[in-house]
């Protein structure tokens, strides 16, 4: 699940993306409303739901909360914000957030309120991914191949998640790095193919087709 953390706050939007990413979800940050924008209406991958900080220079959350709404983004909004007066929660609900939680807060609220907005709204389609025999629950966190659940842990089940939504594209390894660890440089490391590997003993068995295909000198398909 993608998740978009609009906040101009960098130690904040860290500790947040640092929490969600241990949680599986794939976490991007934009300092300000009109990058927010831009990613909303515009990423070639879409967004599950946003994070969104009232108090940004410029457009304020509030105005780009409406903008988005205005532009038909119907995802799950959830306001993070130091602002606990009512005015500002009525207001921000009536704008189309989904909900409201203020700072300081406590990290599990925060995932159980990301979760119950994700499940109350009407996008189905982001709740579970299929792919052949290969099946992501995205509210249970439950894998499956052929019927088998298979535990995975966190940097594993975004790393498949990554390839599920593509399942027919060659991902480098520059693109997997940015995607599911976040490092816009290689660390010349081979923690890419390590983590293909991982995948790979969960979920290979006898029988089935063999997934995640090294293509020489570009990366990995999933098929
Ligand atoms: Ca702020």
């Amino acid at each position: 699940m993608r998740i978009l953390i609009v906040e101009d706050d960098a130690g904040i939007a860290s500790f947040v993306v640092k929490g969600l990413r241990a949680e599986g979800y794939v976490a991007l940050v934009a300092g300000n409303a009109p990058d927010a924008e831009r990613h909303l209406l515009h990423a070639t991958e879409p967004f599950d739901l946003v994070l969104l900080d009232l108090g940004l220079p410029g457009m304020s959350g509030e105005e780009l909360l409406q903008r988005v709404r205005n532009r038909g983004v119907t995802i799950p909004i959830i306001i993070l914000t130091a602002r606990t007066g009512t005015g500002n929660k009525v207001r921000g609900l009536d704008l189309g957030a989904n909900d409201y939680v203020t700072k300081p807060f406590a990290f599990e609220e925060l995932l159980a309120r990301i979760r119950s907005a994700v499940r109350s709204s009407n996008q189905p389609t982001s709740t579970e991914l299929v792919v052949g025999d290969l099946r992501l629950d995205l509210f249970t966190k439950i894998a499956q191949r052929d019927g088998v659940a298979v535990e995975l842990a966190p940097r594993e089940w975004a790393l498949l998640e990554l390839f599920m939504r593509h399942p027919t594209h060659v991902l480098s390894r520059s693109r997997i790095l940015a995607e599911v660890w976040s490092y816009d440089f290689d660390p010349g490391s081979n923690v890419v193919d390590v983590y293909v590997g991982y995948l790979r003993r969960k979920l290979n068995r006898p029988g089935l087709e063999p997934l995640f295909k090294a293509v020489r000198g570009a990366g990995y398909r999933l098929r």
